[in-house]
Order: structure tokens, then sequence, then C-alpha cells
């Protein structure tokens, strides 16, 4: 079958020669449609900064497709049901799974990094890893919600807790950020400010539903200047943006991180703090549930965000959509790749170059 495979030497190649795999007791086989480029992805294959656990492997973690076969024991799905995949693998055993944080799991197993990822023709996942998708939401929609909307997800409700009336910020709305504006709304944030450096991420905010997208200063001057917020969302990773999110806080307020940097972050006086009553919490990945609830949301209208899925490239041209991901020319917050087209014919109709 056709495969995107990170060698030994770091390179990525389309191959036509990779095994296809078959569906073992209790897993299902996917013939996958659409798969989402997600910047772990861009770590692995340009900058170097993240490793795979093994190589030769098939990359890609956000997908979405159908199942074709079922191994034995399997029940609840059918072949050629439309599925998103869940990313991560948990034992389901351990401490953290067994307390509902499979995100933590000891022994979880990332598709496309520490497992055989899905820019294939097919894949094979334990039965409880696919997630059915109804007939409202598109392909590309279920592909970006089991990895992008999700993580988002996790971090306005879950680490965040958004609810109605609340006084939000976004740091950063390319990419996990924009998911967020839309989620926050979504839940009934009375105020959603977006902030980030690049014009066309403001745009796509206010396209997503923030009430005022600002370059960082004048971001930041207007949310201090406006009592600060409830909840910042931090989508950057870098300590600058760290600190703005802290210091633009009101009282009681929240800062959720989700951007990773390796920078350390001075996040303000002790003291500040404690009389402030200020909180700040790390959110990573997310849970089954914050992929259901991204679904159900997407599906049903609740949840509308335009420009998180950009451009659609096919599978042959992978390697080149790293490239447009590193260096943000993705038409949306996220790249995805149609497994089933093919380069030549489709060139013109998805817009490349
Ligand atoms: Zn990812
Ligand atoms: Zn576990």
């Amino acid at each position: 079958m056709r495969a995107a495979v990170l060698d030994e030497s770091g390179e990525l190649t389309v191959r036509d020669d990779w095994p296809e795999p078959e569906p073992k007791a209790g897993e299902v086989l996917v013939a996958l449609e659409k798969v989402g480029i997600c910047g772990s992805d861009v770590h692995f294959v340009i900058d170097k900064s993240s490793k795979t656990s093994y190589a030769p492997i098939v990359l890609g973690h956000e997908p979405y497709g159908r199942v074709a076969g079922l191994g034995e024991g399997v029940t609840g799905v059918e072949v050629g049901d439309r599925v998103a995949i869940l990313p991560l693998i948990t034992c389901m055993e351990c401490d953290r799974c067994l307390s509902g944080k499979t995100r933590l799991c000891k022994q979880r197993l990332c598709i496309g990094a520490d497992a055989e990822g899905c820019w294939a023709d097919f894949t094979t996942v334990p039965a409880r890893n696919v997630v059915p998708v109804p007939d409202s939401l598109s392909d590309t929609l279920a592909a970006v919600a089991t990895d992008s909307v999700a993580t988002s997800h996790h971090s306005v409700a879950t680490q965040g807790r958004v609810g109605p009336g609340m006084r939000v910020a976004v740091w950063g709305t390319g990419g996990l950020g924009l998911s967020a504006v839309g989620i926050a709304k979504a839940l009934g944030a009375e105020q959603v400010v977006a902030v980030d450096p690049r014009e066309e991420a403001r745009d796509w905010a206010l396209l997503t539903g923030a009430d005022a997208a600002y370059e960082p200063e004048e971001g930041f001057a207007k949310i201090t200047e406006q009592g600060g917020v409830d909840v910042a969302l931090e989508f950057v990773g870098r300590a600058e943006t760290v600190e703005k999110a802290v210091r633009s806080l009101d009282d009681g307020g929240r800062a959720v991180i989700t951007g990773v940097g390796f920078e350390p972050a001075n996040a303000g006086r002790i003291m500040t703090f404690v009389l402030r009553e200020r909180e700040l919490v790390g959110s990573y990945g997310h849970e089954p549930s914050d992929v259901r609830r991204s679904i159900e949301l997407l599906a049903s209208g609740e949840l509308v965000l335009p420009k998180v899925v950009g451009d659609v490239i096919p599978l042959a041209d992978v390697r080149k959509g790293l490239d447009r991901v590193h260096t943000g020319d993705t038409g949306g917050s996220r790249i995805v790749v149609d497994i089933k087209a093919c380069a030549d014919t489709d060139q013109d109709q998805v817009g490349l170059n």
C-alpha cells in the first residue's frame, strides 16, 4: 500500500511498497481518507526538535476514514462506517487511566510517533480508538477533530473551565488557538479577545467569532485597561506570551498554557498570585471525551470553525505540505492530506502553488 514513511535518516518519503496491516483480535482496519498535518509532524521531519520512538515509521495522527475490516471479537462497528481515530493508545489499567487522565498514561503510545500512523492507505487500531462520525460532519473536520480541535477543547473546557459570561483572551490564533476561539464562544464566553502578531491569524479569529483581535502589545494594553480577563489561553509556548497572559488576568483569573516551549517564564510576584488568587495550569493533549464532544459540537453546528481546515493536498505532496506548515503557508490552521486524491489530477482542484 502507499504510505508516507519517516526513515532512519530522518527523510520522509511516500512509498507504494509498505505492507498492508491486518487487524488482530480486538482491532479495526481503517481505510484512511483525510488526515491532518500537525505541528508535531514538522518537529519530527523538519526541525528535528522531537523524535519518533522508532524508524522507519508511518507518520500522521489526525485521521478520518472508513472501517474496512474487523479483527476477531470486535462488535459495535461495521465495515463501511465513517470513523475518526483517537490518536492515543492507552493501557486503561494504570492509575492515571483509571482516574480519567488517559492523556498522562505511563504507557501511552501516540499513533504516528510511537506506533504506525495514518498517512497511508490503511491502518489498524484497537477498536476503542475508533469514534463514529455523524453524516452531518465533513471528512476534513472529522480528521482535525481528533487532535487539533480536541486539544483546544481540553484547554478551554477542562483546564480553562470556560463557561457562560466569562471574559477570555486567546494568545496565538494561527493553530490550536483558532479552535479555542470558537470553542470559548460555543461554551458561552461573553467576550473573546484574540491576540496574534499575524494579520491573517487575527482575521481568521474574527471569522471564528472573536469579539476583537489585536497584535500583542495593543492586546495586552486593551485587556488590562478593561480590567483583565477571567481565563487567558496561551498557545504560543514563549516566555513573553506566557508572562503577558498571566499579567492580564483579573483577580481570580486562570492562565492555561498549551503552547510548548523551552524558555523559562517569569509568572510574576508570589504575593500577586496569592492576593489576586491567580491560577496557572498546563494543558496537554486531550481525552477521548474531548474528541467526542468536539465532534458533537461541530456536527450540531454549535461550533463553527471556518478556517480550521486550510488547504487540502494529495498524499504524494505531504512533504511539501510539511514545508508549508513550517512557513505558515497553510490557508487555515491545518493542512489536511487527502489520502485518496491523485497528485496529478487534483493539483488544480485543490489549488496547489
Ligand atoms: Zn498532533
Ligand atoms: Zn494507562
